[in-house]
């Protein structure tokens, strides 16, 4: 990292490989921020490192570690030195949601990787990065929760249960750092395109991913500039969520499906 006389705010983004973690380091570096960009895939972290720095001159470090493995959390963020340690905002967003079955076919499997990647990777990366938000009495958590953490859906039940979590982690960490100076907030957005996550969801099959064709969803960058909008407010002020949804979205259930309206 270059020498600078005052070291410009400096982001923790889980998940920032792609979809809305990605799209959140592009709209924060534009803004001048320094990004610790995380993530599995040690290549394409690489790749977004290098272009994030070409095109917006800031600085950005890379690590590259698993959110479920807490030991590896803890290497990540003990390998961090100097201004790197000083962590502004810690965006929680890794995430993922695996398999679309009732409770009576669902896999185990997949249970267990999404809470252990929702939830217990959320609280892995909060418990490291929030003990040094305490010490120096200010920090910013915003957690990427979503609709599927207010509402349920049919054969949503697990991924809606882990987001739930979150939404409840949101609002008692808040209480537990509150008098630390500390914000937290979440971000709950439903339906988003550009992102991998259908794809993940479904195993990479294509044709079951294909959930977005038949009306607008919401962008990446529509989620990048909201969590934005939570991070810029003045020091006294705490965004606790913003919910938000394509306008062709009613709720987790009820889309009009009627083919995209909303020309971009
Ligand atoms: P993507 O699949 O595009 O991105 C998910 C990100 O999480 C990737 O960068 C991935 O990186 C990372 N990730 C997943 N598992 C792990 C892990 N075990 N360890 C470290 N990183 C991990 O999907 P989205 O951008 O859509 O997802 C981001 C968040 O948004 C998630 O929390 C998701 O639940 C939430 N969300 C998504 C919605 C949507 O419709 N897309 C709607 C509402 C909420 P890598 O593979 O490199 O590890």
């Amino acid at each position: 990292m270059s020498k600078k006389a005052k070291f410009p705010k400096l982001i923790l983004i889980t998940g920032a490989t792609s979809g809305i973690g990605l799209a959140t380091a592009k709209r924060f570096a534009k803004n001048g921020f320094n990004l610790i960009i995380t993530g599995r895939r040690k290549k394409r972290l690489a790749e977004i490192k290098k272009n994030l720095a070409d095109k917006y001159a800031v600085n950005v470090c890379t690590l590259c570690f698993d959110v479920r493995d807490y030991n590896a959390c803890k290497k990540a963020i003990n390998s961090l030195t100097g201004e790197w340690k000083d962590i502004d905002i810690l965006f929680n967003n890794a995430g993922l949601a695996k398999g679309f079955d009732p409770v009576h076919q669902g896999s185990l499997e997949h249970w267990e990787t999404m809470i252990d990647t929702n939830v217990k990777g959320l609280l892995y990366m909060t418990r490291l990065v929030s003990q040094g938000m305490v010490e120096k009495k200010s920090g910013h958590i915003i957690n990427t929760c979503s609709t599927a953490g207010h509402e349920v859906y049919p054969n949503g039940n697990v991924y809606c249960a882990s987001k739930h979590a979150v939404e409840a982690l949101t609002r008692a960490i808040r209480i537990d750092l509150h008098k630390s100076g500390i914000r937290v907030s979440q971000i709950s957005p439903a339906h988003v395109e550009e992102t991998e996550f259908a794809r993940v969801r479904f195993d990479g099959d294509k044709e079951r991913a294909k959930i977005y064709e038949d009306f607008n969803p919401l962008r990446t960058k529509d989620v990048a500039k909201a969590v934005y909008y939570i991070a810029s407010q003045p020091a006294h002020v705490n965004i606790q969520d913003i919910i938000l949804m394509g306008t062709q979205q009613a709720n987790s259930n009820i889309i009009d499906r009627s083919g995209r309206k909303y020309d971009l």
